[in-house]
């Protein structure tokens, strides 16, 4: 399957896989995916209205400089194409929120609003933000895989040749299972960086490990997830521990329909605990007590609950729900369930279509309700309410329709 949003129907995706293959100079337009079949067509490969990589720099510096020393810009790592990764920290508080969007390039309403969330934070005054500067610290990396997004794909861009040169130890193994020699049509080799986490933070790739399985831990092998680790293992060092930490994706197909409250609309956003297989993930308890589901499932409560109190239960903003996790669904390679099991309150958001779907109007109503899900967690923390809600209750948030397809 060439065509690969963090969830495709299988058969969809099989249909995709005679996309038409573009050079990657020439950016053309890569066939539209069935799967977003009532979605504005991919008009514009360019992606037009969203934060490239050229602007989130001096966005981040302006927002830093014009902050009164509330917010720090940091590069925390490099990609194999030379590019920086950015981590933004503003807040003085105990309680840790590390956050990042576009590890998968071309969903990017979360860079989006995590840029809104730093300037709310670097300027605003009122008590309620005042309260999360004393209470949290927020630690933002806006776009994690700048490679991938600048090419509008999934993957980022390295070579199994360069991994060896990083790796050495790796010589004359197959390529781990996730490392892909195109995506999207683009004819450039790279991970899918949301595989490449191992909760061992201190793992080293081994050559027995390779290539590994889908329900398998990853290993390390890029410098965007090596830089994403590094963040999450200085924050731990610092403070002891991260309290949450939050994904933000794009779920591809844009007409999944939801329940509950809103049935039969179109979900706007969907949200998830770690997928670690059977039981809650039972099998990994005894090597990693620190793992806490429930946990997990408190932080997207307080997500899920702050979007509905915020813009009222009918709002199309507010069709939030469940995303796809059978209690199989195993993935232990994800960052998510990496930094899961080690303790911190993990929470994925997956937001309907892809970015390029949008017009700007849809883009803006998305961008909005993640920016205001991530605020009403930082909310949540700073109040202490999170630690008193039912992690049960998540489970009253209907699923946004996982019998309209399989998984991949
Ligand atoms: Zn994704």
């Amino acid at each position: 399957m060439t065509r690969l949003p963090c969830r495709t129907k299988a058969v969809l995706g099989s249909a995709a896989a005679g996309a038409l293959v573009v050079s990657a100079l020439a950016a053309s337009p890569v066939a539209a995916d069935p799967a977003e079949g009532t979605c504005k067509t991919f008009e514009d490969p360019q992606f037009i209205g969203w934060t490239t990589y050229d602007e989130l720099g001096p966005k981040l510096q302006r927002i830093a400089r014009n902050s009164n020393g509330r917010v720090d810009v940091e590069v925390v790592g490099e990609t194999e194409l030379g590019r920086d990764v950015y981590a933004a920290r503003v807040g003085t508080g105990d309680r840790i929120a590390l956050v990042q969007s576009a590890i998968h390039g071309n969903e990017r309403t979360g860079t989006e609003a995590l840029l809104g969330i730093l300037r709310t934070l670097a300027s605003s005054n009122d008590p309620a933000t005042r309260r999360v500067l004393e209470e949290v610290t927020l630690v933002a990396m806006p776009m994690v895989n700048p490679d991938g997004g600048e090419l509008n794909r999934r993957t980022n861009v390295i070579s199994w040749d360069e991994v060896i040169t990083r790796h050495p130890q790796l010589e004359g193994t197959d390529p781990a299972w996730y490392h892909r020699p195109r995506n999207l049509g683009i004819d450039l080799p790279g991970f899918d960086l949301n595989r490449d986490f191992n909760a061992d933070l201190g793992y080293e790739p081994r050559p027995e490990d390779l290539p590994g399985r889908q329900v398998d831990a990853g290993f390390y092998l890029s410098p965007e997830s090596q830089a994403i680790r590094d963040v999450y293992v200085d924050l731990r060092n610092e403070f002891g521990g991260v309290d949450a930490f939050v994904d933000l994706h794009h779920m591809g197909a844009c007409n999944w329909q939801t329940g509950g409250d809103q049935d039969g609309r179109l979900i706007s956003l969907a949200l998830d605990y770690p997928p670690l297989g059977p039981n809650d993930g039972a099998a990994y308890q005894d090597e990693w007590p620190l793992l806490d589901q429930d946990k997990s499932r408190r932080y997207s409560l307080a997500i899920a609950d702050g979007i509905k109190d915020h813009y009222g239960s009918q709002s199309p903003i507010a069709a939030v729900g469940r995303y796809f996790h059978p209690d199989a669904r195993e993935f232990a390679g994800q960052a998510r369930s990496a930094f899961g099991l080690n303790g911190t309150a993990s929470v994925l958001f997956e937001v309907r279509g892809q970015s390029h779907n949008f017009g700007q109007k849809m883009k803006g109503m998305l961008t909005e309700s993640v920016q205001t899900g991530v605020e009403s967690m930082l909310d949540a923390m700073a109040t202490g309410e999170v630690d008193t809600l039912n992690g049960d209750d998540f489970f009253d948030y209907p699923d946004y329709g996982w019998d309209q397809g399989s998984t991949d």
